[in-house]
């Protein structure tokens, strides 16, 4: 038999989380955001959960080339754009949009000859991360706009601040001087936008998180948002067992018991994708009931309290995270966001598609 570990992702629940985003940006298009595998999620699953979104977009040029191989016939859009003169030629052949942010891009572009090109130039409205400063955005779109080879040109930014209240007023002024006056679609808001700036949602929405059922804000649960998980992470029981108090736990025995406890020993550890930093106490179920891990996560095991599962045996059915353990209540506790999570799911863990 194999380690009783797995992930499920329901492509049911992507779909749903997609009209979430319809819902709430009704009058724009929607780049589904799939970079990183589709957060942790797979290429197909996303393919088929976001069938119907108007676009895809990622940084991964050999994934772009895959959706392709899947069937996706749809607008894909390289969020970082070329990262060489070739990936210009690899854009034009996968009839994919690219973004452009940087001068030595605009190089490669004013060199290249072949299918026309699909370009977003990047504006860098406060992130200081990627983009041409909003006092150059017309020079480089001067630039672009009269090459043969350029057949559609767009303008985006990414906001740094977009989950919080007015947090993107200031970035949104800067964009909207910046492009006052040039033709051509914008494309600014992320999850977070989505969500809480819809002044921002324009000719095309970009979210990520959302799609994936996890919230991008502190104080917003997913549920209350009306997301559905997408990813569970799920295992088994392996081994238990009785501790008396005194008794440690775990490498460096960081949990010691205070009394007599049943313990479970679960087939999931760091080597798996659950996070070390998880601390003892952070919520897990067994049998469908809610417990919390007691000591050290290892690298292939977590050791759980069955206290409030006193039936529970070898074999029992554990949720790491998923529809009944939120992904961002682990995260939480270990310190980190969903997002990290679902992409650190080790390849390792065999990945189910549910449908329905
Ligand atoms: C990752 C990313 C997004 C999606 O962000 P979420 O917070 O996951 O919604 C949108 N735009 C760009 C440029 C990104 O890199």
């Amino acid at each position: 038999m194999s380690r009783p570990i797995a992930a499920y992702i329901s492509v049911a629940a992507m779909a749903a989380n997609l009209q979430q985003v319809r819902a709430r940006a009704a009058s724009s298009r929607i780049w589904a955001v799939i970079k990183a595998n589709a957060y942790g999620h797979g290429l197909a699953s996303a393919c088929e959960g976001f069938a119907d979104a108007d676009g895809l977009a990622l940084i991964e040029f050999d994934h772009a080339a895959r959706l392709r191989a899947l069937g996706w016939n749809g607008p894909l859009l390289m969020l970082e754009g070329a990262f060489d003169a070739e990936d210009v030629r690899s854009a034009a052949h996968l009839n994919a949009a690219l973004v452009v942010h940087s001068h030595h891009q605009v190089r490669w572009i004013t060199a290249y000859r072949g299918p026309p090109l699909d370009l977003w130039i990047k504006v860098d409205t406060g992130m200081n991360r990627l983009g041409f400063a909003t006092n150059e955005l017309a020079a480089v779109y001067a630039t672009l706009k009269p090459l043969s080879t350029v057949s559609r040109l767009s303008m985006m930014t990414h906001f740094a601040d977009a989950e919080r209240e007015g947090g993107t007023d200031r970035p949104l002024e800067r964009f909207d001087q910046a492009a006052a006056g040039l033709q051509g679609w914008q494309s600014l808001a992320n999850s977070g936008a989505v969500l809480c700036a819809p002044q921002t949602h324009r000719d095309w929405v970009r979210p990520g998180i959302m799609l994936y059922g996890a919230t991008p804000m502190e104080h917003h649960s997913a549920a209350d948002l009306g997301l559905r998980a997408t990813m569970s992470l799920r295992s088994e029981l392996i081994a238990v067992r009785q501790v008396q108090a005194g008794d440690g736990v775990g490498y460096g025995s960081t949990f010691v018991a205070d009394r007599s406890m049943r313990l479970g020993i679960v087939a999931c550890g760091y080597a798996d994708g659950y996070p070390r930093r998880a601390p003892t106490g952070t919520p897990i179920e067994v049998d469908g009931v809610r417990t919390r891990t007691v000591g050290r996560v290892s690298m292939d095991m977590i050791t759980v309290d069955l206290e409030p599962v006193p039936q529970a045996q070898v074999g029992a059915s554990v949720e790491l995270w998923g529809d009944r353990v939120p992904i961002d209540l682990v995260a939480a506790h270990a310190g980190t966001i969903g997002y990290e999570l679902m992409c650190g799911l080790a390849p390792r863990v065999p990945v189910h598609i549910v449908r329905g």
